[in-house]
């Protein structure tokens, strides 16, 4: 049900100082760790024979969780693997991974363990400034991946009306979104995109519809500046960034006085950054994004590598939040990094380049080559027949100027180029 105000979902744990959140996760986290390591295996294999004093002791006495294990527990204990703290007949949600890479996770929920995501999915709306009578839209295909599903039940259990939008073409979509005078539309930067590209190809009027809000996520874009840019001015409404993961939960939302950027909810994580090469805490706050969940204690992870780089900033924020930032949302994949040329490069910063060109419409990026040695392809999708031979020396020139090697660039007529509907693959590598 609706609680707190307009502003906040849980005013007693978003309004905080940093001292009191400190205790509070202290608070959570042991509450936490007696639940799990009474029941769930899978911790008491780890963490059983450990002396551990949740209230004081450094929260780095505590082993890490890696993805890797949990898959390796899952092929020794199938289909569901260990880290389970109750009876199987408790859990009542299915999830899986999308797979990006290797075999899909399986992710069970108990009923507990789904409030509590839809709780945060409250944090994430009010950060929105979601309110009674919004109308939330959720363009996505409801399957087994977690995507937008405990978004939409986020959405019920504030009150507000959720439009289910699965199974429909992109026009259907597009059709049913105005006139179900949708408010906000739930979706990735790259759907968001699509969606608009159709909506101008068929002559729909989307700056005139009722949507004043994107919810993005899945992708690193809801914070690229250009793409944000693009999406806010396709639809003429506003964007906000969101993290969260299929393991871990929803974890981050963007609030209204901060554009760019992802507050992570520290009520209900405890986030670290680490150096991924060493592991030890990163001093300067850039870096892997380590978090623990504090209140999913069904499938709970503790210390657990997302993969996610990011650059933490601290202190209140004009929101009133003390909820630490990730300035510029998720950064990319740490295994998404690539080395040209002796060049670090992130694909979020080739996008940021690669979408100020206004023609561009879709891009992807091959990477050939290892290491040290690796060549960039970049193919982008033009709207404009004529402008290629420009437009390909345009990108180069701009990606040199900034991050000092010079790509292939290619211009394809639109239409060459795959289209997502969830997480965009844009990144190949050959
Ligand atoms: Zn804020």
């Amino acid at each position: 049900m609706f609680r707190g105000s307009r502003v906040y979902h849980l005013p007693e744990e978003e309004t905080l100082d940093r001292d009191a959140l400190a205790q509070l996760q202290r608070r959570r986290l042991a509450a936490m760790l007696d639940e799990v390591l009474a029941a769930n295996s899978f911790y008491r294999r780890k963490l059983g024979g450990l002396k551990f004093d949740p209230a004081s002791d450094p929260l780095d006495r505590l082993p890490f969780t890696t993805k890797a294990e949990l898959q390796r527990d899952q092929a020794d204990r199938p289909p569901f693997g260990s880290n389970l703290t109750y009876p199987l007949d408790r859990y009542c949600r299915y999830h899986q991974t999308s797979a990006s890479t290797g075999r899909p996770l399986r992710w069970l929920d108990t009923a507990e363990s789904w409030r509590w995501w839809t709780e945060c999915w409250g944090i994430v709306f009010r950060g929105a400034g979601v309110a009674a009578g919004d109308r939330l839209v959720f363009p996505f295909s409801f399957g087994p991946f977690i995507g937008f599903w405990a978004a939409f039940e986020g959405a019920v259990a504030l009150g507000n009306m959720a439009l289910p939008a699965g199974g429909m073409s992109t026009t259907a979509r597009l059709r049913y979104i105005i006139d179900n005078q949708a408010t906000v539309v739930c979706c990735t930067p790259t759907y968001a995109l699509h969606l608009a590209q159709v909506a101008a190809e068929e002559g729909i009027d989307l700056a005139g519809s009722r949507v004043r809000a994107l919810i993005v996520a899945g992708e690193p874009g809801g914070s690229v500046p250009a793409t944000r840019r693009r999406i806010e001015s396709a639809w003429s409404a506003r964007v906000f960034d969101h993290a969260g993961m299929t393991e871990m939960g929803a974890t981050g939302f963007e609030c209204l006085h901060a554009p760019g950027g992802i507050h992570l909810i520290e009520s209900q994580f405890i986030a670290e950054v680490i150096d991924p090469a060493t592991g030890r805490a990163s001093a300067e706050g850039a870096g892997e994004l380590v978090l623990t969940n504090l209140g999913r204690r069904g499938s709970p992870l503790i210390r657990y590598r997302t993969g996610d780089l990011v650059r933490l900033v601290r202190g209140r924020c004009g929101c009133g939040r003390h909820f630490v930032r990730a300035e510029g949302g998720v950064l990319g994949r740490v295994d998404d990094m690539l080395i040209v040329r002796g060049n670090n490069v992130f694909p979020s910063a080739l996008e940021a380049i690669i979408r100020r060109f206004s023609s561009v419409e879709e891009f992807r990026i091959t990477v050939t080559g290892a290491n040290a040695m690796a060549d960039l392809l970049i193919e982008v999708e033009s709207a404009g027949p004529s402008e290629g031979s420009r437009l390909d020396r345009e990108i180069a020139t701009a990606i040199r100027n900034e991050l000092h090697f010079r790509p292939s660039v290619q211009v394809l007529p639109p239409g060459s180029l795959p289209r997502f509907e969830m997480k965009a693959r844009r990144l190949v590598r050959v």
